[in-house]
């Protein structure tokens, strides 16, 4: 039988999930903790490896959590290969149940387009509340939260999880309280009657209140080389994967707080910092005056990445620079942070109010400039975009939905 070996590194929730599985499927394995011992980094950069979880079958890798592929390559068959992690038989992607007739009758106290933080949690209180509640959420996998690799820093939360671990605790609680959830896509909306309509491929949703919860994610534009180098080389992520570049060169690419904060905690650690920015300036109230004291940061405006080159992992990056040439740059590793964060609200085209950049207009309660109809996470402008904000949102626009389908003076808040 051939070797087993996993990489993992302390506080991983990948690599739990990995050392499940192997032990759901008998095998033994070999663990090194890269956190525990520097010198793993080392094995792994001989593969072109630059992040954890790495499980090697033999000599074939396995970057990141693959479960299938690993069961694949293992010769693991039948319920066995089936088997899941814990906490992942409870996941979204079992929750949402396709759109039939009976839920296309019923006039629902309040619907929630997305099922992220901000609408799962809007769910909790607005079912608890008696609101006959239903979220609609057309990848519910595949939202910000959902797709986080690590969070740290929600409340009341300790330790870290994967975003899917805490975003399916939020919806199985929503789901206690007697929430449906559907999986499909609103393709459109009229909010000019009392009932709201939902348009979705299967026909009508009708509603008394509506929350539009559909976060902030830009579809991804990819690079060049970018899908084929990722965990060799290319990187979301300087907490997770900063350690294995160090003394080594490597590239940041945006223009957000997020991608200053994190070419300055990757200077920590990297020989030198490129930090490249497509156009002339930041977005928002990121500033780069902190990172310009960094002797091993470079910032280049108006570069943008064009392709990301490599053999075995990244070796180069072409760049379009602000002269318009395009240069070729050696680097061991390269830091994206480009996926924008345009708010997912083309579908409303002028049922409520937006701002210039797509942002839902609300008040201090969310409410749209349509009655009835409130927004909020990421799909409003929010000082900051973070889970436990978008889930006070839906907290509020529950309150707020519970007051116009009830025709309440005042918000009633749920003190027990
Ligand atoms: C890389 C990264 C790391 C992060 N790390 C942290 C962190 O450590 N801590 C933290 O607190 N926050 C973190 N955040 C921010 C946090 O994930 C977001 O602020 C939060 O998820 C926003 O919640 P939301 O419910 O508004 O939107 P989302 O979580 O994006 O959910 C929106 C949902 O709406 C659905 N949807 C969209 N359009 C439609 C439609 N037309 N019909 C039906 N469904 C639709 C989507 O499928 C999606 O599931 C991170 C974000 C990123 C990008």
């Amino acid at each position: 039988m051939e070797k087993i070996t996993l990489y993992s590194s302390t506080g991983c929730p990948y690599c739990v999930k990995i050392k499940n599985d192997l032990k759901a499927w008998g095998y033994d394995y070999e663990e090194k903790n890269v956190t525990e011992n520097p010198d793993y980094f080392e094995d792994l950069h001989k593969h072109g490896i630059f992040s954890v979880p790495v499980t090697f079958v033999g000599d074939e890798p396995f970057i990141g959590y693959r479960p299938k592929k690993m069961a694949k390559a293992l010769g693991v068959t039948g319920d066995k290969a089936q088997a899941k992690p814990e906490a992942e038989s409870e996941n979204a992607e079992e929750l949402f149940q396709p759109v039939e007739g009976k839920i296309l009758d019923e006039v629902w106290d309040f619907v929630t387009i997305g099922g992220g933080p901000a609408g799962a949690a809007a769910a909790v209180y607005a079912s608890r509340g008696q609101l006959k509640t239903l979220i609609i959420d057309k990848a519910p996998a595949a939202g910000t939260l959902a797709i986080t690799h690590k969070i740290a820093n929600y409340p009341g939360v300790r330790g870290e999880l994967t975003g899917q671990e805490l975003l399916s605790q939020m919806q199985l609680q929503a789901k206690d309280f007697g929430t449906t959830f559907v999986r499909s896509n609103v393709l459109s909306a009229d909010f000019s009657g009392e009932i709201k309509e939902l348009e979705l491929p299967e026909g009508k949703i009708k509603a008394k209140s509506v929350f539009i919860a559909v976060g902030a994610k830009a579809p991804g534009s990819k690079i060049k080389g970018e899908e084929e180098f990722t965990g060799r080389g290319v990187s979301y992520c300087s907490t997770c994967d900063a350690a294995f570049f160090n003394n080594r060169v490597v590239a940041v690419s945006g223009d957000t707080e997020e991608a200053v904060h994190e070419a300055q905690a990757l200077a920590k650690f990297a020989s030198e910092v490129k930090f490249l920015v497509p156009t002339n300036k930041l977005k928002g109230d990121a500033d780069v005056s902190e990172i310009e004291k960094l002797d091993n940061v470079v910032i280049h405006w108006n570069h943008r990445v064009k392709e990301i080159i490599g053999d075995k992992k990244v070796d180069k990056i072409v760049v379009r620079d602000a002269d318009k040439n395009e240069v070729t740059w050696d680097v061991d590793g390269i830091f994206l942070y480009l996926a924008g964060m345009k708010p997912g609200t083309d579908f409303l085209r002028g049922q409520v109010e937006l701002d210039a950049e797509g942002y839902v207009d609300v008040d201090s309660e969310l409410r749209t400039s349509v009655d009835g109809v409130f927004a909020g996470g990421d799909a409003r402008k929010t000082p900051i975009k973070q889970a436990v904000i978008s889930a006070a949102d839906g907290c509020i626009a529950a309150m707020g939905a519970d007051q116009h389908v009830n025709k309440r003076k005042k918000l009633r808040p749920q003190y027990s």
